[in-house]
């Protein structure tokens, strides 16, 4: 039988993250007060480049349970350095996932 994932993080649902990505709170006031902070993309910022910022990004990204709405967990991003670390979440996730089945396999002598 299959368990629900055990972390320390408590794992969102993807109905839950756009349930925050929607709310009024992070739309209206949240990412616009972080974007209003740090106006340029800080990815692009460590490389001595200027380039405005878009998109606000979770550090701690919401799926793997990630403070929503605390400014120390925000990262302004533009549109490029986004979808780049996006796709990398999505690709370590996988990896992770695989690392913990292959573990699962190793124990079960
Ligand atoms: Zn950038």
């Amino acid at each position: 039988m299959r368990r629900k994932q055990q972390s320390s993080l408590a794992t969102r649902t993807k109905t839950e993250i756009l349930k925050i990505r929607n709310c009024r709170l992070w739309r209206n006031h949240v990412r616009v007060q972080q974007l209003i902070d740090f106006p340029w993309c800080q990815k692009c910022y460590e490389r001595a480049k200027l380039t405005p910022a878009q998109e606000v990004d979770h550090i701690i990204p919401l799926e793997e349970g990630g403070e929503a709405f605390d400014p120390k967990n925000l990262k302004s991003l533009c549109k490029r350095c986004h979808v780049i670390k996006s796709a990398e979440e999505a690709r370590n996730r996988a990896k992770k996932k695989n690392k913990l089945n292959r573990t699962i396999t190793l124990h079960q002598h």
